[in-house]
């Protein structure tokens, strides 16, 4: 067992505003990816453990969560942001233990939950509907409503930064959820369930059964009692949730993965973009749905674009999350077993540079060792396949048109950067990429809560973040009043 200071049990699910066993009594061993040690037990919960939160949910809904406004709900969400900004230390600690990604990161990712509830907090009382000018005698207007009971479904890699996404913005219009984090990696939740009760949210207006994904995660998505789901995860289990939540004909969120390029031309500004061709691609170890894989180089900058990488490649040191080396662990054996695999495959390329293990990286952990690849084509495997890993792959390209067409070249299309002095073509690229969110002479743009996300094709559908998860977590209603 690990000497992580829990402070509170984690044996337990948040069922209509009390902390429970699970109704089977059974536990799932949590681990610390970096050492291979257990951290302590966390609920399976079943079926059962989600047909009494989805009954917690609706209660909320026909009780005091019902009848809140929109500005009580916003004051409760910038308490629970408060108690974030509060605790931001002890989130961070739990988060690199159970994730194993760097503290630094782990902090990071606590002050964007901070944000998320800032920004919602907000916005709550601010989404309105409209009047629509009409035929003569009615009055038309519409009202923004709650889907009712949501199910949100979150994985592993970023615990915080999801919960922060998806939950709070189903809140903030005023919806009852029930939240099933991942089985890898599930404390920050368990907390997060904690602030929302001591800032006063009302019993069953979040409840989270934690459990394997077969299990809780399949009961939540099939349940009748859900009228939306929310998926943040694998693409083999997001066509899974679509096919559940069509049964039930309830609308679906799914963030789901990538393959995202940074197109480097000529003209770019290098050393601009270095460390973000780098840290797009190795941060949390690559375990980033939005992490950019792919690196698109111009032939006039190309040898000078792979020299300067793998010279950042060969300074980045492998380690223990908590010692806050560049990149910590990955999740599981299971995980580190896939990206190896990966790596295996690309035996034939030419590896241009490794990153070191560091001395304090422990024989436990699921350490990988990031790596470079350039001049690779791009229908190979590691140019066309989630890695979920730390290894990106370097492309020549000799124009624009061919740069487009690579970049858009694979069945993801979530996140794409230009790198070019070139204005009109920024604007060119910018229309012409296929992908959720582009970014010009940047990549993420600090990651804001109040930019819209999402993907197309294999990447997902629908959006979170920014006013536009408001959107998503309500449906409009349409009024007509006819008065004469
Ligand atoms: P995963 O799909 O196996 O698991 C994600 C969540 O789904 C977990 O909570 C899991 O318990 C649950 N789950 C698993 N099987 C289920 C089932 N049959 N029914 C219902 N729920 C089920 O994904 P993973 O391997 O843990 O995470 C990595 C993947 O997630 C990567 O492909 C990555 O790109 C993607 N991801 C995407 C985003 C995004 O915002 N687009 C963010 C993070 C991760």
């Amino acid at each position: 067992m690990s000497h992580l200071d829990l402070s509170f049990d984690p044996a337990n699910c948040l069922i209509g505003g009390k902390w429970v066993r699970p109704a089977s009594g059974e536990m799932l061993p949590l681990y610390d990816p970096s050492y291979g040690t257990e951290i302590c037990h966390i609920a399976r919960g079943s079926s059962k453990d989600i047909d009494a939160a989805v009954a917690a949910a609706r209660a909320a809904l026909d009780g005091e969560w019902g009848r809140m406004t929109a500005a009580e709900r916003g004051r409760i969400l910038a308490r629970i942001g408060q108690l974030v900004l509060e605790n931001i230390d002890h989130l961070a600690r739990l988060e690199a233990a159970d994730v194993g990604k760097p503290l630094k990161q782990a902090r990071a990712d606590a002050i964007a939950l901070a944000r998320y509830l800032e920004f919602y907090a907000g916005a709550a009382d601010k989404i309105h509907g409209e009047t629509i000018p009409y035929l003569d005698g009615y009055t038309v207007y519409t009202l923004r409503e709650p889907h009712g009971v949501t199910g949100h479904i979150v994985p592993w890699n970023y615990p915080m930064q999801i919960i922060g996404r998806s939950v709070t913005a189903a809140l903030t219009m005023g919806n009852a959820c029930v939240l099933k984090p991942a089985e890898e990696a599930c404390l920050t939740a368990l907390v997060f369930g904690d602030l929302a009760q001591q800032a006063g949210l009302p019993d069953g207006a979040l409840n989270i059964v934690p459990g394997l994904g077969a299990e809780a995660g399949a009961a939540l998505s099939q349940h009748p009692g859900i009228d939306h789901v929310s998926f943040t995860g694998s693409v083999g289990v997001g066509k899974q949730i679509q096919i559940a939540a069509a049964q039930n004909l309830v609308p679906v969120t799914l963030e789901l993965g990538g393959k995202s390029p940074q197109l480097v031309f000529d003209d770019a500004d290098l050393d601009a973009a270095l460390p973000f061709l780098v840290n797009a691609g190795i941060q949390n170890a690559g375990q980033t749905c939005s992490a950019s894989s792919r690196i698109l180089v111009q032939r006039g900058v190309y040898d000078q674009v792979c020299a300067a990488m793998a010279k950042s490649y060969e300074a980045l040191q492998v380690g223990p999350a908590i010692d806050d080396f560049d990149i910590g662990p990955l999740i599981s054996r299971r995980q580190k077993a896939i990206v190896d695999g990966f790596v295996d495959k690309g035996s034939d390329l030419n590896l241009i540079a490794k990153g070191k293990l560091s001395a304090e990286a422990a024989e436990g952990g699921n350490f990988v060792v990031p790596r470079l690849f350039a001049d690779v084509d791009p229908h190979h495997t590691l140019a066309q396949d989630e890695i979920f890993g730390p290894v990106q792959v370097v492309i020549p390209f000799d124009d624009e048109a061919q740069a487009i067409k690579i970049a858009n070249g694979t069945d993801y299309g979530l996140v794409a950067s230009v790198w070019t002095r070139d204005g009109a073509r920024q604007m060119r690229l910018a229309k012409a990429l296929d992908s959720g969110q582009v970014f010009v002479n940047n990549y993420g743009a600090g990651g804001g809560v109040e930019l819209p996300f999402g993907g197309s094709g294999k990447s997902g559908h629908g959006r979170e973040k920014g006013f536009e998860a408001l959107y998503s977590f309500s449906r409009l209603k349409t009024v007509a009043a006819y008065h004469g």
